[in-house]
């Protein structure tokens, strides 16, 4: 079962934040200035590393906060959101679903 996609140029990967319920991308490949994250390779168990941090606004059920925080782990196809996650999975490790 894929639960990561890959952009149309490969060096980006999106999978589904059951946190968030929005898209989060993790850059896999040099693109720019940027690092890329490790990635096993793996589109249906990936593991990425180090873990992935998103913010902005509304993000998560932070509602009405001026910025919301999605702080996670994936290895193996399952998400590890630490606590400093503003969602209410925080601290919870739940399997990716595909899109
Ligand atoms: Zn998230």
């Amino acid at each position: 079962m894929q639960i990561c996609y890959p952009n149309e140029s490969g060096t980006r990967l999106v999978f589904m934040c059951p946190g968030c319920k929005c898209g989060h991308y993790v850059r896999v490949k040099q693109e720019g200035d940027g690092t890329p994250w490790s990635w096993n390779g793996s589109l249906e168990k990936p593991t990425f590393s180090p873990s992935v941090l998103t913010w902005g606004p509304g993000l998560g059920d932070a509602v009405g906060a001026e910025e919301g925080r999605c702080h996670s782990f994936v290895t193996d196809g399952q998400i590890q959101f630490l606590s400093d996650c503003t969602h209410s999975l925080a601290g919870q490790t739940v399997p990716l679903g595909p899109w």
